[in-house]
């Protein structure tokens, strides 16, 4: 299935199913059950296809990513987190920080998991099970707070408002087939700049949610951002920066193309 979540015109928020002759109203919500009807759905604004229990990201998780940062092969995935705060929907604007400025905002392509139940130690044999389905991110990166005045942490820099775009759709894993075979690119103002495969995964999918279910409660609605291939503005010379004006684009095979225009925060 297709899931998205979206505003009709009087304002609420529901979950669609898209189909070929359209999209059309599902009752419930994806993580307690969702049953499919015949109304067509009143679609006003397409929303980012979750609310986000928690944000947990993955850095370095692409072999080339990491050669290109200058980094060795982690021997364990690199894990923090992006504020809840940081979500946006298709379509809307990233925000450039001018309160707490940055000018040196990064885009980073990302296959996003959405964990559909709770689960605590699972084996990488049942992760799938518990992947409700994928969608598109845009792990948004303030460069000059991440390399330069974090003491190190990430999260900073990541969690600006905007700086988690997450869509357009979530498409069940049943649809996805093997998620280590997808095709994933970005592009800046028309340009390709990021164009790599998920093969490239230095950790996969099931090893990511054993190592993150570890100890741990997976919550359902965790969002699992999965690291990036190389091509990142930080990395290329001369140096690419997103600025007020441009158009970004994530597009995920199978999943489709997450679109939004930068602005300058005001
Ligand atoms: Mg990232």
């Amino acid at each position: 299935m297709k899931i998205i979540r979206y505003q009709d015109s009087g304002g609420q928020t529901f979950y669609g199913a898209e189909q070929e002759n359209g999209i059309f109203e599902l009752d419930g919500n994806p993580f307690d059950g969702l049953r499919a009807t015949q109304t067509k759905a009143d679609v006003r604004k397409i929303l980012a296809p979750v609310e986000p229990a928690s944000i947990i990201c993955i850095g370095l998780n692409y072999r080339h990513h990491a050669a290109e940062s200058g980094n060795p092969i982690p021997d364990v995935p690199v894990v923090f987190f992006k504020g809840i705060n940081a979500v946006q929907n298709p379509g809307d604007p990233i925000l450039i920080p001018t309160h707490l400025p940055s000018n040196e905002v990064d885009y980073e392509c990302e296959l996003a998991m959405v964990i559909g139940k709770k689960g605590k130690n699972i084996p990488r044999e049942k992760a799938l099970d518990y992947v409700l389905g994928f969608t598109c991110a845009n792990d948004v990166s303030a460069r000059d707070w991440q390399m330069r005045r974090s003491g190190g942490q990430w999260c900073r820099a990541k969690s600006f408002d905007t700086f988690a775009p997450l869509g357009p759709r979530l498409v069940t894993t049943d649809e996805i087939g093997d998620p280590q075979s997808l095709r994933i690119a970005t592009r800046l103002n028309g340009e390709t700049v990021q164009d790599w495969n998920t093969d490239d995964m230095i950790f996969d999918i099931p090893t990511l949610i054993e190592f993150l279910s570890g100890s741990t409660t997976l919550l359902p609605g965790t969002v699992i951002l999965t690291g990036t291939p190389h091509g990142v503005g930080v990395a290329r010379k001369p140096q690419l920066w997103m600025k007020p004006g441009d158009l970004v684009e994530v597009e995920i095979e199978k999943i489709g193309i997450l679109k939004n225009p930068i602005r300058a925060e005001v």
